[in-house]
């Protein structure tokens, strides 16, 4: 990874730090894209590594996303590896009580924001004629989920958006893979947690670890792991695939 250089959007969130870590620790320079500048800049204080850039970018404006891929392209001269990660949880409401707002929200940011990121990086790696990208899915890409409507039908949506980019991106030495997290420990767990349980998040906790093999939460390190395998070469012959990291939920 020595002089690669990664772009990562929610890079201030817990898997995008944890995954910018991986990165950093094996010599590569990150690029970390988020909309909260704060967050931003406590990343950058926390990772404490002079090869952090930051760019504060809106996943869902397409101005952004430009300026975000010619930013790093002007100052670092390529994208060897994009990791489109970006995502919120939105409300906890079931379809028949979901606004449109809200529902809008959430594609804008899970799907539009995926999309946006691949369409802009893509040309880049086609002028490059390689690079490596790896989305962010879940387990939501799989199943339904009551009261979730709108993250789970974005992460569906990620799941198709992978597949159909690794098959146009193919023949130009681009690989694109997602990976499928569940129950990470991360603030979008919490977040999950305060609205099942509210002011009890530890007994909604206890009950999401019953309902996975392992009995336990995964840690943002553990997704940084395989993040770092699918954009690495030995991931050489992996495309359009979407590597679960879930501690067995998607074996149940
Ligand atoms: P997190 O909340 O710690 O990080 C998400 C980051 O995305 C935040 O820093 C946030 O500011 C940023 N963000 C939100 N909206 C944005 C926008 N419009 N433009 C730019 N940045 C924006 O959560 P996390 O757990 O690290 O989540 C990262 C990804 O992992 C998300 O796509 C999420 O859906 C996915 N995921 C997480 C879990 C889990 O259990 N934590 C499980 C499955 C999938």
């Amino acid at each position: 990874m020595k002089d690669k250089i990664i772009l990562i959007t929610g890079g201030a969130g817990g898997i995008g730090q944890a995954s910018a870590k991986e990165f950093l620790d094996h010599g590569a320079k990150v690029i970390l894209v988020d909309l909260n500048e704060e967050a931003l800049k406590n990343a950058k204080s926390n990772l404490g590594d002079e090869n952090i850039h930051l760019i504060k970018a809106d996943v869902t404006n397409e101005e952004d996303v430009e300026n975000y891929v010619r930013e790093t392209v002007d100052r670092f001269g390529k994208i060897d590896i994009f990791f489109n990660n970006a995502g919120i949880n939105g409300p906890f409401k079931e379809i028949k009580d979901l606004s449109k707002k809200e529902f809008d929200l959430v594609m804008s940011i899970n799907t539009t924001g995926v999309f946006l990121g691949m369409k802009h990086v893509i040309q880049q790696m086609e002028k490059q004629e390689h690079g490596t990208i790896v989305n962010t899915a879940s387990n939501a890409a799989y199943i339904g989920s009551a009261g979730m409507p709108a993250y789970i039908a974005s992460k569906h949506a990620v799941a198709g958006l992978t597949k159909t980019a690794a098959l146009e991106a193919a023949d130009s030495n681009i690989r694109v893979n997602a990976v499928a997290p569940a129950a990470i420990d991360t603030d979008m767990l919490s977040d999950i947690q305060n609205n099942l349980t509210p002011g009890e998040p530890e007994k909604s906790g206890e009950a999401i670890k019953a309902g996975i093999p392992f009995g336990r939460f995964g840690t943002p390190e553990e997704v940084a792991k395989v993040v770092y395998f699918l954009a690495s070469d030995n991931a050489s012959f992996v495309t359009g695939s979407m590597y679960n990291v879930d501690g067995g939920m998607q074996a149940d």
